[in-house]
């Protein structure tokens, strides 16, 4: 048996979208319409025959025919008069023995051995049109195919809507604090909807000949409606001033979201997280680290929410 193609009825006459519910195609109808019958029934938009008439200020237009922001009321003797009429498949000379009225006709395309209904994954990318036995068999044929469709759409997703922000931050009296010891604060920054303060610290109980930093979540304005804990992916990195390149750099993330700094601040009082020993002394202020006395720590944050995760 020859593999059966279906075929589109083109719904919408006006822009032959595909599953646009526009008019009903004239096609349809057992009789043709008289002129002042099909004055009365006509879509001034798209010219089918009205499919949930709305009457608007200069006559009546299908539901789906509406303007932006124009308002209808919905007629309904007239919707009930365009139902009743005689239909008949459009495939009759196809062999589609169906006859019924255009208020069953929507049911009978979905059984119709010839209509054929657009591949579900079509604004995918998948033009595909088949009859809808048929269409079972193309899912299970295409289910690799289609699964391409979708990781190429999701890829694009993810790419729009990365979420990524940061601080680069200059940090003045080097000399002075690294003598004195102690912690100094960034100003707070919002990375997407979560906000982020960094400390910057010149001594540590167990590691007292270096510097750290650390990340704390602090009270935002938005957090009541954030997933938390907050997950996402970290980079700290104190600039080499001659030798960028020569950077000191150190990553780490929270994909599990095990850490308690990363869960929703209560009273601002979250633990940092991070990495106390950063540098050591001599290396900030013997290398090229701290000129002008000052050096700049750069931190780069990406959220990643819980639906990437998944699809990462
Ligand atoms: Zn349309
Ligand atoms: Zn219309
Ligand atoms: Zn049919
Ligand atoms: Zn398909």
């Amino acid at each position: 048996m020859s593999e059966t193609i279906g075929k589109i009825v083109n719904f919408c006459i006006r822009n032959q979208k595909l599953g646009c519910l526009g008019g009903y195609n004239p096609s349809l109808l057992t009789q043709e319409l008289s002129l002042i019958e099909s004055e009365m029934l006509s879509c001034t938009e798209c010219e089918g025959i009205l499919r949930d008439p709305q009457h608007v200020d200069n006559g009546y237009r299908c539901k789906e025919c509406m303007m932006d922001g124009e308002k209808g009321k919905l007629d309904e003797t007239k919707s009930r008069l365009i139902g009743k009429l005689s239909a008949k498949c459009p495939f009759k000379e196809d062999g589609c023995e169906w006859e019924g009225t255009v208020a069953t006709f929507l049911q009978h395309s979905e059984t119709c051995n010839i209509i054929g209904i657009p591949c579900p994954y079509y604004s995918y990318g998948c033009n595909i049109v088949k009859t809808r036995k048929e269409m079972e068999k193309h899912e299970e044929q295409f289910l690799l195919i289609h699964l391409k469709m979708m990781k190429t759409r999701i890829d694009k997703i993810e790419r729009e809507v990365r979420i990524t922000g940061g601080i680069e931050w200059e940090i003045r009296g080097i000399k002075e604090l690294v003598y004195r010891g102690g912690i100094q604060w960034s100003s707070c920054f919002y990375v997407g909807l979560y906000k982020f303060q960094i400390s910057f610290q010149y001594e540590y109980e167990n590691d007292p000949n270096y510097v750290g930093a650390l990340i704390y979540l602090c009270n935002g304005d938005f957090d009541e409606g954030l997933e938390w804990p907050f997950c996402g992916k970290f980079t700290m990195e104190i600039v080499n001033k001659t030798d960028p390149s020569k950077s000191i750099t150190y990553k780490f993330g929270t994909e599990n979201g095990k850490i308690d700094a990363f869960l929703r601040p209560s009273n601002g009082d979250n633990g940092g997280f991070g990495c106390t020993d950063l540098a050591s002394y001599e290396d900030l202020l013997l290398k090229s680290f701290s000129k002008d006395n000052s050096i700049i720590l750069k931190v780069f944050i990406e959220h990643t929410p819980k639906w990437k995760r998944n699809y990462s």
